[in-house]
Formats: C-alpha cells, sequence, structure tokens
C-alpha cells in the first residue's frame, strides 16, 4: 500500500515581518524612484499585492513625489520631512483606483485623493498619501494626519471626507509585517 501522498498547504505566514530585515521602521529608502521610509514602502507593497491580486494585469505603483522633498508651490513644506508621498492615479482605470484606494486604506495608510483641478490647475489628480506614524514628519503633514483621523480632507476648507474608511481603524505593524486593528 502506498503512503498517502503529503501535499504542502501554501499558506502565507500569518506575520511576514519586514521586507527587508535589516531595515528600521524610519530607514530613508529609495523605492520606485523616490524617497520615503521603510515602513511607507512595505505598506505600499502591501497594498500593491490587494491590488494585483485582483487586477493581475494592473501597473505597479509609481509616484510623482516621494518624502523630504523642498518646499514646492503646490505641496508647500508637506513632503519636507517623513510619511509622505505622491502616488500617480493616471495608470488606472476607475475600477482599479478606487480599489487600490481600499487597498492601502486597509493596511494603514492615509490616502487623499486629489481629484484634477484641486488645486485650480487643470490637471494635477493623484493620491497624496500619508504614513499615520507622524515620526520625523512636517508639521502641516502631521495636521493632515489629524485631520484624516478626524474624517476630514486635510484641506485648508477642512471639510468632510466621505470616501471609504476601514469600519475599525488599523494601524501598520512593520515588525509584524500587517496591519491590525487600532
Ligand atoms: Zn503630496
Amino acid at each position: 500500500m502506498r503512503a498517502p501522498v503529503q501535499v504542502a498547504k501554501k499558506v502565507a505566514p500569518k506575520n511576514p515581518g519586514p521586507t527587508n530585515k535589516k531595515q528600521k521602521a524610519q530607514d530613508r529608502v529609495r523605492w520606485r524612484n523616490v524617497w520615503m521610509t521603510a515602513r511607507m514602502r512595505d505598506q505600499f507593497i502591501a497594498a500593491e499585492k490587494i491590488l494585483l491580486k485582483k487586477f493581475p494585469n494592473a501597473p505597479k505603483l509609481s509616484f510623482s513625489k516621494g518624502s523630504w522633498m523642498p518646499y514646492s508651490r503646490l505641496s508647500g513644506p508637506t513632503h519636507n520631512g517623513a510619511g509622505v508621498a505622491d502616488l500617480r492615479d493616471s495608470p488606472y482605470n476607475t475600477a482599479q483606483r478606487k480599489y487600490l484606494d481600499k487597498a492601502m486604506k486597509d493596511v494603514g495608510l492615509y490616502p487623499y485623493y486629489r481629484e484634477a483641478g484641486w488645486d485650480g490647475s487643470a490637471d494635477n489628480s493623484h493620491w497624496h498619501v500619508l504614513d499615520q506614524v507622524t515620526t520625523g514628519m512636517n508639521a502641516s503633514a502631521k495636521r493632515q494626519v489629524a485631520s484624516y483621523k478626524a474624517g476630514r480632507n486635510g484641506l485648508n476648507n477642512n471639510a468632510p471626507d466621505r470616501s471609504y474608511r476601514p469600519k475599525t481603524p488599523v494601524i501598520w505593524k512593520y515588525l509584524l509585517g500587517r496591519a491590525v486593528p487600532v
């Protein structure tokens, strides 16, 4: 009688840990052509995985601006410190955009979707994405994190943000490599 064949089940580890175990959460890393913290990169990687699982042909994430950037006319000093990046929305269709927005929020990022014309220019739509851990973050970005937590849009008018939010707030745990309820 033959022994039953053992089929190894491929189960994703519950706590996969950091993408690069040599890096600390707040280390500056270069990823997809911009600078950001290691923990922010890991959150984007997790969100991208969720997106690509549903839409295998969706383009990978790409950025128009990272962290530790000089003052600019459009962003002011917001990108001066850690924990902030501008993600391009133009590679995605409406369904992918909605799904990616949710995926980022579900891994603990605070993305603000800025539609074309938000700043008075004809076409500058993108996600302005914040990490909710504000270590080394510029003061105006910190104010946006507080605004997000209060259900607001992070702009000068501080209007309500009616886009998707996780029912239970979550935060990314860098050493676990996943988001957990706050
Ligand atoms: Zn921005």
